[in-house]
């Protein structure tokens, strides 16, 4: 029989049973056509780089939910794959160029795209090894990489029917222009900022009279691309110029005076400078008024020939030498300080060019109205439902979606363009000739697809679509989609739009988010951001251990709510896995030092703390089934907390060493085994390493052990048996905690040595039978010897100066005999019946309030009055106390 070691090495274990794990090929689902299968397929990490502690949460969340539904005996399938993470990889990479001196131009398409490739390559590995470290039971035989042969198939065929339907179109759009990157990039990956700015006063002459008009601008550098000067018609400063022009300065453009509704006349001067090459909203007006569009600069912001003799200029420099010369010409009306949002680039902090250009757009509307129907109709639920609400906004107000970027890394766009002909060529494979007129000259556009492309269409893409796969039919739609609340957009309303529209078919049936993981000072951590905050969960699985980790970052959690993980967590994780560990290794000593009977473990309990431990056992796994089955998973490992540690540890274990070591009978150990067995399988989806490692030790210990799976992550779910509630043994048993922690506490308040045994008579009502039973237990585990336990109706008014317990359920004598201050026993009377008064009279204004009793429902109110009579009884009984104490009341 092998010894369970004193210490417990998280180390040592975990690698052992992951492999182990993995070569018994537990985490391959067995394809079974007459059961529903459970599946995740893993919202794929950026092959960007290691994993913090952020990802460790949706690891562990997801792991959990799949080893809870394999041990429900399902066919359970959590999928993992990794994206290629388009932008943020390439400005990775870009930058590792830098450092050497290097810009990918140099290089060229062909070698920058291997370089990216061999460092992917490198980070899935990585990427794969860590989750590998936290448990994942993925299934490792299904992964999938975006750029693998099968997604990218299915990202030009999803493409491909979405042309053909006329959802997909190429236009000159405004989009938001990344200078630096110098692609295009979506409006989720822009942060705004507030900048401390200023507002600039220009002046245009006009061209048909003297004089000027001013216009006020935060960009005045970007007046080369004004089509108009726009003026409110309402406003009468400017009634009689509407119509007329202004001759742009320094480049001599004439540009004509409009009238347009939407003008806010209180803004700067009332006259508003139209550029609607670089402005989204000033595009609206030249919409409106047919004007032409006028792009000023080139891809890195620089500007272009448009800008006249500033061509060549950084657009801030150019700013710059446009207001010295409009200084000197007079133009130049005044500055004012100004604060405003500003867009930036989140991958490398670049302020955002607004900029109009061609590109290709998903026209959304229509994919969008089937995704909010998806949510409604109930074909999915949101988790926490408040997501729902922004779900709906978010997708009710949806823009086309701009899909093309100008990068280097991705899905090329599946489109040729004929030389020839003008025509364009969609299709999934490689085409040799223009499909209008057969020219062999056909180019293929050289951008890439938006990473999130790809990302909408994994939920299917990863099970073979579009070929009709057995995967597919049997896995899709999914179970779970489990992600953080902050990408609900980014992903989950995409794969519900993609999935809709190539399968017909929703592609999950539960979303459900987590909070975000803070550090110290409030921020989301995140590795593109700062590379700070983002603490790799190998720090803590070295000092703590992966089960540890995993308890603190679920622990109580709730869907939706963001958390901190402090070093308390961490503790308290590595604490708990210690008392397993350590009532473990008494349990097995006692089961080599004596065996277990063949089915003794099915034996009725007769003793009331063995009832009760069965009990209160099956009361949890009732709760946490129900718990877990409502996504409340950080609750159901609350109370599997609470009950080992301190029902089973605290509790039944040491009243069952009283039992062993007196040699009474029955013996607790076919409780202590089943009650351990039991838990162990409940933890399991939680803690996987340390309890499949102690599951294992107590296995060969236990008679029907040949029965048993090999190991716990295949082992049934505990389920609840009803028979075993004993409400009886549970009142007994409550009490007995109570008494013996109240005689507990009152020996450390008055410091009595450990050693001292002292005298003690408990009174109670209708459980004194149940009881006395528990004298010996009682005894030991308060030490207090004389016990007598007596009927209330049996006690004698006039007995010696005691110090009295009123309990819920009994009351507790313990004579002071010189153990006790008896001044101070009467004031802790007197403050206690205070406090009771306090509380009654709260209670009493409470049950008066009108209001209370109109809003609340009735139980609410029986509740209250419930309480309200408790503390009657109790404030009586403590007066009673108080009449007894012979001496006279301190104040007297
Ligand atoms: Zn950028
Ligand atoms: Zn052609």
């Amino acid at each position: 029989m092998s010894e369970v070691p004193k210490a417990y090495e998280p180390g040592k274990i975990e690698e052992r049973w992951y492999d182990c794990w993995l070569e018994q090929g537990y985490f391959t689902p067995r394809v079974d056509p007459d059961r529903k299968p459970f599946v995740i397929v893993m919202p794929l990490p950026n092959v960007t780089g290691d994993l913090h502690l952020g990802h460790a949460l949706f690891v562990t969340l997801q792991d959990m939910m799949t080893r809870w539904h394999r041990m429900l005996g399902e066919p359970t399938l959590w999928l993992p794959g990794t994206d290629h993470a388009g932008i943020a990889t390439q400005v990775v990479v870009e930058r590792q160029l830098a450092r050497e001196g290097k810009t990918k131009e140099q290089i060229g398409r062909q070698e920058f795209a291997k370089l990216i490739l061999k460092w992917a390559n490198k980070n899935r590995h990585d990427i794969r090894h860590q989750q590998q470290l936290l448990g994942a039971s993925c299934d490792w035989t299904r992964e999938k990489f975006t750029l693998d042969e099968g997604p990218s198939r299915a990202v030009r065929t999803a493409f491909v029917r979405l042309y053909d339907k006329g959802l997909i179109y190429r236009g000159e759009r405004m989009v938001n222009w990344c200078p630096r990157c110098q692609t295009a990039i979506s409006d989720l990956e822009v942060e705004h900022r507030d900048i401390s700015g200023h507002l600039y006063y220009m002046r245009y002459p006009l061209t048909e009279s003297r004089g000027s008009v001013t216009v006020a601008t935060t960009r005045p550098e970007t007046f080369f691309g004004d089509t108009a000067v726009a003026v409110n018609p309402a406003d009468e400063r400017y009634k009689e110029l509407i119509c007329k022009h202004v001759t742009l300065p320094i480049i001599d453009r004439e540009i004509p005076i409009i009238a347009d509704d939407a003008v806010d006349t209180s803004f700067g001067t009332g006259a508003l400078k139209i550029t609607p090459a670089h402005d989204p909203t000033d595009l609206e007006v030249a919409k409106r008024h047919n004007l032409p569009l006028v792009d000023i600069m080139n891809a890195d912001a620089t500007m272009n020939r448009n800008a006249g003799p500033y061509q060549g200029l950084e657009r801030f420099a150019c700013r710059d030498r446009v207001l010295a010369d409009l200084e000197d010409k007079g133009l130049l009306e005044k500055i004012e300080p100004y604060s405003h949002s500003v867009g930036h680039c989140c991958r490398c902090q670049t302020m955002i060019e607004p900029k109009v250009s061609l590109q290709w757009f998903v026209q959304t509307q229509p994919l969008a109205e089937a995704a909010i129907e998806a949510i409604k109709d109930g074909r999915i639920t949101i988790i926490p439902e408040r997501f729902a609400k922004i779900y709906f906004d978010w997708m009710e107000n949806i823009r086309d979606w701009c899909i093309s970027r100008q990068l280097w890394w991705g899905h090329r766009i599946p489109v040729w363009y004929c030389q020839g002909c003008i025509g364009v060529t969609v299709s999934v494979g490689e085409p040799s000739a223009c499909m209008h007129c057969g020219s062999r000259q056909i180019v293929q556009d050289p951008d890439v697809l938006d990473t999130w492309f790809s990302s909408a269409l994994w939920p299917h893409s990863t099970l073979g679509w579009p070929d009709d796969t057995d995967d597919l039919r049997y896995f899709y739609p999914g179970s779970v989609m489990e992600t953080g609340y902050d990408i609900l957009f980014f992903w989950v309303a995409r794969m519900i739009m993609m999935g809709l529209e190539d399968t017909g078919e929703v592609p999950f049936r539960t979303v459900y988010l987590h909070g975000l993981i803070r550090d110290s000072g409030g921020e989301k951590m995140s590795r593109s951001k700062l590379q700070a905050n983002a603490m790799s969960p190998s720090e803590p699985i070295r000092e703590y251990g992966v089960d540890a980790l995993r308890f603190a970052l679920t622990v109580g959690s709730t869907a939706g709510n963001d958390m901190s993980l402090g070093q308390d967590k961490l503790e308290s994780g590595r604490n708990f896995v210690n008392k397993v560990w350590n009532a473990t290794r008494f349990i097995l000593r006692s089961l080599d030092a004596e065996q277990l009977k063949p089915q003794t473990t099915e034996h009725q309990p007769q003793r009331i703390e063995d009832q009760w431990i069965d009990s209160q056992l099956n009361r949890l796994i009732k709760n946490v089934s129900t718990l877990m089955e409502q996504f409340q998973f950080g609750e159901a490992e609350q109370q599997i907390y609470d009950f080992v540690w301190s029902k089973f540890c605290d509790w039944y274990i040491e009243i069952a060493k009283i039992r062993i070591r007196s040699r009474l009978t029955p013996s607790p150990l076919p409780f202590l085994a089943n009650t351990l067995e039991k838990s162990l399988r409940l933890l399991h989806p939680f803690m996987p390493f340390v309890t499949e490692e102690l599951w294992q030790s107590l296995k060969q210990r236990l008679p029907d052990k040949d029965q048993m799976p090999a190991s716990v992550m295949i082992a049934p779910y505990p389920c609840a048996d009803d028979e075993a509630f004993a409400p009886e043994a549970e009142r007994v048993m409550d009490s007995v905690i109570e008494i013996v922690r109240s005689i507990r506490n009152i020996r450390a308040q008055y410091k009595v040595k450990p050693d001292k045994w002292v005298e003690t008579r408990v009174y109670t009502g209708t459980l004194l039978s149940g009881i006395i039973t528990q004298a010996n237990i009682i005894e030991t585990l308060a030490k207090v010897r004389p016990l007598t336990i007596l009927g209330r109706q049996e006690r004698e008014p006039t007995e010696d100066k005691a110090l009295v317990l009123v309990l819920k359920e009994s009351e507790v004598v313990v004579p002071l005999a010189g153990m006790v201050d008896q001044r101070a026993e009467e004031q802790r009377l007197v403050r206690e019946s205070e406090a009771v008064k306090g509380r009654i009279a709260q209670l009493e204004s409470r049950l008066r309030n009108n209001a209370f009793l109109s809003r609340a429902p009735s139980h609410v109110i029986d509740r209250e009055k419930q309480k309200l009579a408790t503390l009657e009884d109790k404030l009586k009984r403590l007066y009673r106390e108080l009449s007894q104490l012979s001496s006279p009341p301190a104040d007297n």
